[in-house]
């Protein structure tokens, strides 16, 4: 069951003004929600540890006549609380709040049985993808506290919702950003301009997917920029009010 509200149509420019920081911009769906943001008059801030693939999003923007993006090259894997203090003391420079921060980066690691998880994947995994999404929210609060109106998205997932065999460290992963969301959700609420949700994108043609289940036709599932207008209607002020919610893009 979608959560867009009844004929819901994005404005052209229902970005315009906002700065939007995006994990893992350079593929999959991180790269087709900075592009959807960017063709919405979003200011967007490109995360991700690929820098050759942040370029190339960065010139499809520039190509395309949307603001000028900023490039973040950082492997979540490496980073540390420190590392992303400065980071952030470093965007607090240029700009002066963040209106948006769409957690997406994540770590698919093994499919295995938990007995034969190797505890150091297992690590990495939560590190990526919860670990260093604390800290960057974290680090990146004071900045979205100028904002108006600010969203965060936390990237969840079927089996953060519901636990699968052989789902391992990434299945757990997704349960504690779940957590994670409704707890700063719930802190955030009351006092705060911010909203803050979880999505679950749903089976998408991704990189991540196709490694995921690697014997299906990738035609089997739709590509990212066809269930776009989820994300955009998050980051938009349209979703305002929007507060703690589990949210899926697809049923
Ligand atoms: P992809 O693997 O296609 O893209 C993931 C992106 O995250 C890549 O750009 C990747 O960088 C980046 N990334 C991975 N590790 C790191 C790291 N250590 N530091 C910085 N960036 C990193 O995945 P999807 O687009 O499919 O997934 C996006 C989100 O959606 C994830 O949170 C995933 O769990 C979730 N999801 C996806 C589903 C699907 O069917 N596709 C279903 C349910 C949830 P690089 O390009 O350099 O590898």
């Amino acid at each position: 069951m979608t959560f867009l509200p009844d004929q819901w149509t994005p404005q052209s420019d229902a970005l315009a003004g906002k700065t939007i920081l995006i994990t893992g911009a350079g593929d999959g769906i991180g790269k087709a929600a900075a592009l959807t943001f960017a063709r919405h008059g979003a200011e967007v801030l490109l995360l991700g540890r690929t820098e050759a693939k942040l370029d190339a999003v960065y010139d499809t923007i520039v190509a395309e006549g949307g603001v000028e993006p900023g490039i973040i090259p950082t492997d979540l894997a490496q980073v540390g609380h420190d590392h992303l203090i400065a980071l952030a003391g470093e965007l607090a420079t240029s700009i002066h709040k963040l209106d948006g921060l769409l957690h997406n980066a994540s770590l698919l690691g093994d499919r295995k049985p938990l007995a034969q998880t190797s505890a150091a994947l297992w690590h990495q995994v939560m590190q990526v993808n919860v670990n260093s999404a604390f800290m960057l929210t974290q680090a990146l609060l004071p900045m979205l506290e100028q904002a108006p109106l600010a969203s965060v998205v936390f990237t969840s997932s079927g089996v953060g919702r519901k636990g699968r065999a052989f789902w391992g460290g990434y299945a757990v992963s997704k349960f504690a950003t779940e957590g994670l969301m409704q707890v700063l959700a719930d802190e955030l609420g009351e006092i705060s301009n911010i909203r803050v949700n979880s999505l679950n994108p749903g089976a998408i043609n991704t990189a991540m997917r196709r490694t995921a289940y690697p014997a299906e036709p990738p035609t089997t599932n739709p590509d990212p920029e066809t269930l776009m207008h989820h994300w955009l209607f998050l980051m938009s002020d349209d979703s305002k009010g929007i507060n703690g919610q589990a949210l899926s893009a697809q049923s």
